[in-house]
């Protein structure tokens, strides 16, 4: 069994940006920039936020954080993106969510000019990965398949089971699951799925992000197959000084034995995501895409 180490993995990809981006310098190019907003006090977020920033300097980004109190109105925060749109000097920015319940999440996402969405949200970017054109992938699955490939784990023609639906990692993953070059044969499951546990024996590589703790068990893995963990759940632990962990979606101890490569929770894919997030602020100071 091979662990997969997306914190190493993710250090080495931020190096390479860092390099990437002192040459740019070098040469007269600009340092890119990412802006982040952030909106109330949410102990996750605030700490996401925080290492996206860490993140940026670590890759020798200038980064700008704004703050916002929990009651701002969907009209100031329209305004700001607003403002970020319009701004040069900022290459990429991201609204942290989730945003409080009387704002509407999906009308910010929409108000971000694409070309300037480096989480990768916007339906502009989510269609164009869909029919495999350039664009900013969603961080986590983009995340995913950096792993896979600096892995050397073969995708092509295996089956891959994805647990999960949702738009920021079950629905993209698929897409790029599927795309050629990759060429997995998908299937995804979610909470309606009749055949959760079959699909997963027969498949070469499962992808799990549910939010359930241990979920995916020994029973369920074929041997030799590739499993990464997405799941992120903070579960009570007295032992610690935060008073949680985090826990993945699979049963690491009893499944570990069982496959080929594995990611652990934390420091599989976690890490990953906010390094992709900065690949993305890169190819957005070069206008890559757009
Ligand atoms: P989400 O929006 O809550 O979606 C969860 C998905 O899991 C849904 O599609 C849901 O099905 C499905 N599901 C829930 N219970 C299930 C069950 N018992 N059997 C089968 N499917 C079930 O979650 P998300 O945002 O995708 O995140 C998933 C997990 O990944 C969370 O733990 C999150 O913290 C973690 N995460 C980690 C990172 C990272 O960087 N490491 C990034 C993003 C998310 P329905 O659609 O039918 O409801």
């Amino acid at each position: 069994m091979i662990l997969i180490d997306g914190k190493a993995t993710a250090a080495t990809i931020k190096a390479e940006i860092k390099e990437e981006v002192e040459k740019i310098v070098a040469q007269g190019g600009k340092r890119p920039h990412l802006a982040a907003v952030l909106v109330g006090h949410d102990g996750g977020s605030e700490t996401y936020v925080k290492n996206k920033v860490l993140a940026c300097e670590a890759c020798g980004f200038k980064s700008t954080l704004l703050r916002y109190e929990e009651d701002i109105t969907e009209e100031e925060l329209l305004s700001c993106v607003s403002r970020l749109n319009l701004d040069n000097d900022i290459d990429g920015f991201i609204v942290q969510l989730p945003l409080p319940k009387h704002i509407d999440e999906q009308k910010v996402i929409e108000a971000i000019d694409y070309r300037k969405d480096v989480d990768g949200f916007h339906p502009i970017n989510v269609g164009r990965v869909a029919i495999g054109l350039p664009a900013f992938i969603s961080a986590t699955p983009k995340g995913i398949l950096e792993l896979l490939r600096r892995y050397n784990v073969e995708t092509s023609g295996k089956k891959c089971v994805i647990l999960g639906r949702s738009n920021i990692v079950g629905k993209p993953m698929s897409q790029l699951m599927m795309q050629k070059g990759v060429d997995a044969t998908v299937t995804v499951c979610h909470s309606r799925s009749k055949t959760l546990k079959e699909e997963c024996r027969q498949a070469d590589i499962i992808i799990a992000a549910i939010g359930k703790p241990g979920f995916v068990t020994a029973d369920m893995v074929k041997p030799g197959a590739a499993i990464i963990d997405v799941g992120t759940t903070r579960v009570p632990d007295a032992s610690r000084k935060s008073g949680f962990r985090l826990s993945g979606d699979v049963d690491f101890e009893n499944v570990a034995p069982l496959c080929s490569y594995i990611t652990p929770v934390p420091g599989g894919v976690g890490p990953m995501t906010i390094c992709m997030l900065m690949q993305n602020t890169l190819a957005a100071g070069q206008k890559l895409y757009y």
